[in-house]
């Protein structure tokens, strides 16, 4: 029979597939004897029977049982008892963290009895009902689905006749009232009694955690951080402690280190007489951990013993949650904490340097979206700013956005290709929609570990909050500070790394970060303007010198021209991955083409691409001098021919119009002519890549000429040129048999003709065609290399044009699940990385050791680059500001390869 149920000593940490994370860590800290009060975690089983069979599996309610009444002996206390009642908390918990989703509901056993017992039992009247009229608040809205603004407003009603300024202030008599109201509203809204049975309300609740795992909101959630949908969550039910119980106890969260900087030291929130989301939920301003020292010296030593201790055992930054009930400290939850980029890579180096990890788990800690999220510009401090208010910096970044105020307005005018600010007053879960579409979130209440803060660090989006002097007027739809009234659609700027909100558009600059990349630590140490900044370039200069060290993959750049090309060499670029020469035919040149297209015979042709060749020339003189002694792959000219051609309409309506007016000039009839007869119904389908090549002769030729006469002149001036010659979209080997026949022919003349050799350049091609994948065992005969164009792969794989489908339906294959991410942006690596696969299998089995790379945008996605190492790819290639974030993610697929080996 299958264990539903398992107590907090039977588990472990890493049994968050079947206990999800929070029940994994509770029976972890339960394992290291640190002080959590008894409970149990029912599995995500339970949860994926339960959605199977749309009911709780039968045996589930027999094992509650079982573990509810070990809890009630252990504890001597019962469910619902009138004299010392037990009370539970029902949490979910999925495998991964998902902030806010699934809310706990405190509480559970009281009702019109047991509140009466534990008045005797606590010797607090005020409270017992302040816990009931909770539970009640919690369970309507949680368990019930009743808005739970109408619990809100009753209680503010409450608090403003009777004068109370904070819910602290009411009276046990206010509370007694107020648990009769809510147990109106139950009645109105629902239809039906407040349940008075503990049992009831249990099983109750613990329904509405599986049910909520299929909310919108969670849903939602998961599609954007990628979780699967059928993983199901897991539910803790754990004995209540009290933070209510008066001055003595509180709740609070603390981190072992600065989960915005990284340094350790004591950080958190405090709250004085209060339970569960107090703190978190910005009703009544929360001390500084480190003032618990002073209100209770016990409790804090303790705190602080157990923070080392879990950071030492899990030996990360922890975050903690935690309740001390009259004096004495009770541990509620841990997890390793989310933290901003910067603190990823100061922590991961300090812990290194503690010798905590190692260097290999050092860097598996730094994600390339960390790395990016350092790249991004900040604000020009030099700039003219406007400064409307400064309040706690949350998490990073700079946004410039208009002022929304809630969902819809984010929705609608990001929709509209604006770009947001999301502000409010605070932020709850609802408001999830807005702040993924907003660029940055600004709230008026709040610490660190409120809810915006928290959500924003984990989407890597900027956020200030807390900034009291702000007045969000969400009925009137304004936001006063500093004497000014702002409206939505006003423009503001936020420093998510001072905390500072700006009126109006503020420039932006390079961070220090891209400095140190592009210019070299010693510049980036000297252009930081503070310690902070320059122990970040530090830390992640080590960490990328790390990954240098123990990547098996090269990175290389797609660059086109000599100055693209410098900057990715100056960015840590190995080569050019892909040079793409028909962005040198744009503009101008396009006529050259045009004229080749046209030509009439011969030497027509050969008189186009003599005045060409002089051209194509200096461009690779330039392409290889600044790639000096690195690989430089050169792509014969791809694109589809219509993009030199004049527009078949516009040009027929212009010879109709010159004809009908006396004459239109012959020049433009003979190319009507041509271009109605090279006219394509689908381009990206038709006379591309190799295809154009053979179609036009002379054109790859003299493309293979202007490389070796530039290698030529550039190795008579003593330099270190190395070209590859990369010919695009073959789907046959005989494709690229002729081409490379004619090429060796350029190269053995020009070789010959100069006497400097050319007999080691490499003629390899482009695998971006099923077909070609599918026989590169025998394209690799033919070709000295294989770069694989995961573009124009995934496009011939899936049978779908990028830019036709991207904005047609990919919303909705996303949101049916077809899609769990554009195959665009992470490698389809089920399809289109079978096909990789096979074609890097196929051609090593005829060529051993042929060097394969990559070299469409995937190329710099992390996630692909860790498929590509795993398939043995040679090298990745990526756009030059992609570089630095390959670096690192070749070397953690290197580094997490060997930790699994080991
Ligand atoms: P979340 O997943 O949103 O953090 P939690 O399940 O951790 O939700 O609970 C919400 C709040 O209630 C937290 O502050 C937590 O510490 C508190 N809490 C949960 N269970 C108990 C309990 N048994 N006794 C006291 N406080 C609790
Ligand atoms: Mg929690
Ligand atoms: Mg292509």
């Amino acid at each position: 029979m299958t264990t539903y149920v398992y107590r907090f000593s039977d588990g472990d940490k890493d049994q968050k597939d079947l206990l999800g994370g929070k029940g994994a860590n509770l029976a972890e800290m339960t394992r290291l004897g640190l002080p959590v009060p008894p409970g149990f975690t029912i599995t995500t089983e339970a949860c994926r029977a339960y959605m199977r069979d749309g009911r709780l599996p039968a045996e589930l309610r027999v094992e509650v049982t079982l573990a509810v009444r070990e809890i009630e002996d252990t504890l001597g206390r019962r469910l619902g008892d009138f004299h010392e009642p037990l009370l539970v908390s029902v949490r979910s918990g999925a495998k991964f963290s998902m902030p806010g989703m699934m809310e706990t509901v405190l509480n559970i056993g009281l009702n019109d009895a047991s509140v009466k017992g534990l008045t005797e039992f606590s010797g607090d009247e005020r409270f017992a009902y302040d816990s009931y009229r909770r539970l009640i608040q919690m369970f309507g809205k949680t368990v019930l689905g009743i808005d739970g603004e109408l619990f809100a407003h009753a209680l503010d009603e409450k608090k403003r006749t009777v004068g109370a300024a904070t819910d602290v202030d009411l009276l046990a008599q206010h509370l007694r009232e107020l648990v009769e109201e809510y147990k109106e509203i139950v009645r109105r809204e629902s239809g039906r009694e407040f349940p008075q049975h503990p049992r009831e309300q249990l099983d109750m609740a613990i329904e509405a955690v599986f049910g909520s795992w299929n909310t919108d909101r969670a849903r939602l959630y998961r599609r954007r951080e990628r979780i699967p949908n059928d993983l199901g969550t897991a539910v803790n039910v754990v004995s209540m402690v009290f933070g209510n119980l008066g001055e003595t106890s509180g709740t609070g969260v603390c981190f072992t280190r600065d989960p915005s900087t990284g340094h350790s030291g004591v950080y958190g929130d405090y709250l004085p007489n209060a339970q569960g989301e107090d703190v978190v939920a910005g009703i009544r301003n929360t001390l500084q951990l480190a003032e618990l020292e002073l209100l209770d010296p016990t409790s804090y030593a303790e705190l602080r013993q157990a923070m080392r201790r879990l950071e030492t055992h899990y030996r990360d930054l922890c975050d903690i949650e935690f309740t001390v009930e009259r004096g004495k400290l009770w541990l509620l939850q841990t997890r390793v904490g989310k933290r901003t980029a910067a603190a990823a890579f100061r922590i991961a180096t300090e812990l290194a340097d503690e010798h905590l990890i190692t260097m290999d788990e050092a860097i598996s800690r730094c994600t390339g979206a960390q790395l990016g999220q350092l790249l991004f510009p900040r604000f020009d401090p030099d700039a003219e700013r406007v400064l409307l208010t400064r309040a706690m910096p949350a998490s990073p970044g700079a946004a410039v956005g208009e002022i929304v105020l809630d969902n819809a307005q984010a929705l609608e005018r990001t929709a509209a290709g604006a770009r947001v600010v999301l502000v409010r007053r605070e932020t709850n879960p609802d408001d999830l929609q807005g702040m993924i579409a907003a660029d940055g979130v600004l709230t008026a209440r709040g610490g660190k570990t409120s809810h915006a803060a928290v959500v924003a660090r984990g989407m890597g989006k900027c956020a200030v909050v807390g900034a009291d002097e702000l007045l969000v007027d969400h009925a009137a739809g304004e936001v006063r500070v500093a004497g000014r009234t702002l409206r939505a659609g006003d423009v503001i700027a936020l420093d998510g790394r001072t905390g500072e909100v700006f009126l109006g558009d503020v420039p932006v600059v390079d961070s220090p970060v891209m400095v140190y990349i592009a210019d070299g630590l010693e510049a980036g140490l000297a252009a930081a303007e503070d310690d902070e900044t320059r122990s970040l370039l530090v830390a992640v200069d080590r960490v990328l010198t790390h990954a240098d060290e123990v990547r098996r993959m090269r990175v290389r750049a797609n660059a086109d021209t000599a100055e693209d090309a410098r900057r990715a060499r100056a960015r840590g670029a190995e080569g050019i991955g892909l040079c793409r020469t028909e962005h040198q035919f744009l503009g101008d040149r396009k006529r050259y083409l045009e004229r080749l297209v046209l030509a009439d015979g011969d030497e027509e042709r050969a008189a186009a691409l003599a005045d060409l060749l002089p051209l194509q020339r200096a461009d690779f003189v330039g392409l290889l001098e600044a790639m000096d002694g690195l690989p430089t792959t050169i792509r014969l000219l791809d694109p589809p021919l219509h993009e030199f051609l004049p527009d078949l309409t516009d040009l027929a309506v212009r010879v109709a119009v010159a004809e009908a007016t006396g004459g239109a000039d012959p020049h433009d009839v003979q190319l009507l002519a041509a271009v109605r007869h090279m006219h394509e119904q689908n381009p990206m389908l038709g006379l591309r890549g190799v295809r154009l090549g053979l179609k036009l002769p002379g054109l790859f030729a003299l493309q293979v000429r202007a490389i070796a006469e530039a290698t030529v002149e550039l190795r008579r001036a003593g330099r270190d040129p190395q070209p590859e010659i990369m010919v695009p979209l073959v789907g046959s080997v005989r494709e690229l048999q002729i081409v490379r026949e004619e090429a060796l022919g350029v190269l053995a003349e020009v070789g010959a003709a100069s006497g400097v050799r050319l007999d080691d350049v490499p003629i390899g091609c482009m695998i971006e065609l099923p077909r070609a994948a599918l026989t590169a065992h025998r394209i690799a005969e033919e070709a000295d290399f294989f770069s694989f164009g995961t573009n124009d792969l995934t496009q011939t794989t899936w049978g779908f044009s990028r830019d036709d489908v991207e904005g047609a339906f990919f919303a909705q294959y996303l949101e049916n699940g077809v899609l769990t991410i554009s195959p665009f942006e992470t490698l389809d690596a089920d399809g289109v990385g079978a096909l990789v696969e096979a074609g890097v299998t196929g051609g090593r089995a005829t060529k051993p050791g042929l060097k394969t790379g990559v070299c469409g945008e995937h190329g710099g996605d992390p996630e692909s680059i860790h498929f590509f190492h795993d398939v043995g790819l040679d090298y990745v290639s990526c756009s030059p500001f992609r570089v630095p974030v390959a670096r690192l993610e070749a070397g953690r697929a290197a580094a997490s390869r060997e930790d699994a080996t080991a």
